[in-house]
């Protein structure tokens, strides 16, 4: 790397994680992170929990939102620019643009993250988004205000996000095209589980429906039902924030940024960590993508060594933890799919195990954290489940 130093784009996990692991790797050079988010790095995940319940509140030193305090930056020399967005990368004159300036690079790790996608249909700009802190803000403002929700989407961010607002005393109503919530991710008997906790918060669940249309009154749906609410939420599912790396001619599949283990991307001395990345596992021996909190922490902590001279590969299995209103459920997989599982249900829980050829390839488990730590380890070895399981053919 040249005396040009470490580019960061992005504040999220990845981002910061790549800056601590770069001066925790010997990296001597100029930090810069430069990040379009206005707010300093924080956690996202209680955005959709406690921070939209209303338990947690913001303050920026002490408090668990906030992933560092200020002098944090200051103490390992990391210049945060934050507000304004990086528009070019120059991978021939390595540099990167913010608002009209060059900034030169001797290493760049692209930490992007994804953004939610818009709801497309009429009057879809009316549903509010929840990626940033500032949209956590405008959704919890509005919930003071409501006394009914939609919320559109049960991927985990919607079944949390439904839970909160219920547990506020919003009259939620979880909208999605799934018969139960996750249907085609994580099976119809896993779903079943998840509805459970959804519903055992109050909300209401309208499955196998599309909305159609959202106006002052609320939502329209496909079967023509029109769903009154105050607010209405999408958590439709993230695009990877690729933009300016396709641009920029780098090697991009699916939105994401291709990158081996070492996280390099195409591009000399350019890097790819956390949801924008499409990453080499060592452990499975092939790309997958990710859009969890700590394997972003993981990819930027490769990510900053490398570019600290120090080698570091990506082999840990994927995995999180959602809250669906007081209960945890801790997900391990590779994420690309399976065709056999098994629900065992527990007193108080339950485990899902999912193989692929024979081999597990994840756990699904609620309340059963020995099953959780196992299944990481099946994962990680490629040997089959602890049960039979039954063909499913996803
Ligand atoms: C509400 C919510 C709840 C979640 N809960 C969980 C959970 O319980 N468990 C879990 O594992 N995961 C959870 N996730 C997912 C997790 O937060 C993400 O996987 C993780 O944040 C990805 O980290 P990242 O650093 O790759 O990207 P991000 O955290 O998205 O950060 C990307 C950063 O890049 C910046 N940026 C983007 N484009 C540019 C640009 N052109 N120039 C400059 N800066 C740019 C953004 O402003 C941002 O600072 C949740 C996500 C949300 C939104």
């Amino acid at each position: 790397m040249s005396g040009a130093g470490l580019v960061v784009v992005g504040s999220g996990p990845a981002g910061i994680s790549a800056a601590e692991s770069y001066r925790r790797n010997g990296g001597e050079g100029p930090v810069v992170v430069l990040s379009a988010d206005t707010d300093l790095p924080y956690e996202r995940p209680p955005l959709s929990k406690d921070f939209l319940r209303g338990d947690l509140d913001e303050v920026a030193d002490g408090d668990e939102l906030f992933l560092h305090p200020p002098e944090w930056f200051v103490e390992r020399d990391v210049d945060l620019r934050h507000g304004k967005p990086v528009t070019e990368i120059d991978v021939e004159a390595h540099t990167v643009t913010v608002d009209g300036e060059r900034i030169p690079y001797g290493a760049l790790v692209l930490a992007c993250g994804a953004g939610p996608s818009p709801l497309p249909v009429p009057g879809g700009e009316r549903a509010l988004l929840l990626r940033a802190l500032a949209d956590a803000r405008r959704l919890r403002d509005a919930a003071a205000d409501a006394k009914s929700a939609v919320v559109i989407g049960a991927g985990f961010i919607g079944c949390e996000a439904a839970a909160s607002l219920a547990m506020r005393g919003l009259s939620v109503t979880l909208v999605a095209p799934d018969e139960v919530p996750q249907a085609n991710r994580l099976g119809v008997e896993a779903g079943r589980r998840l509805l459970d906790l959804v519903t055992a918060t109050g909300v209401r669940y309208v499955a196998g429906t599309s909305v159609t249309s959202v106006d002052e009154s609320g939502v329209r749906l496909d079967d023509g039902v029109t769903v009154d609410c105050d607010l209405v939420l999408a958590a439709t599912g993230v695009t990877p924030h690729s933009e300016i790396a396709s641009a920029a001619g780098l090697n991009v599949r699916d939105s994401r940024i291709v990158v081996g283990a070492d996280m390099r991307t195409s591009a000399a001395d350019v890097y790819a960590a956390g949801d924008v990345a499409f990453a080499f596992n060592t452990a499975a021996g092939r790309h997958v993508a990710v859009e969890h909190w700590q394997d972003a922490v993981d990819h930027g902590d490769v990510a900053g060594a490398q570019a600290a001279g120090v080698t570091a590969t990506w082999h840990a299995v994927p995995g999180f933890w959602s809250t669906i209103g007081d209960t945890a459920v801790k997900y391990h997989a590779w994420g690309d799919g399976y065709d056999a599982s098994r629900v065992v249900d527990h007193d108080d829980g339950f485990t899902v195990w999912y193989e692929a050829a024979g081999k597990t390839v994840g756990v699904l488990t609620c309340n059963a954290d020995d099953d959780y730590d196992l299944g990481e380890g099946l994962i990680a070895d490629g040997r089959p489940a602890p049960v039979e399981t039954t063909r499913t053919g996803t």
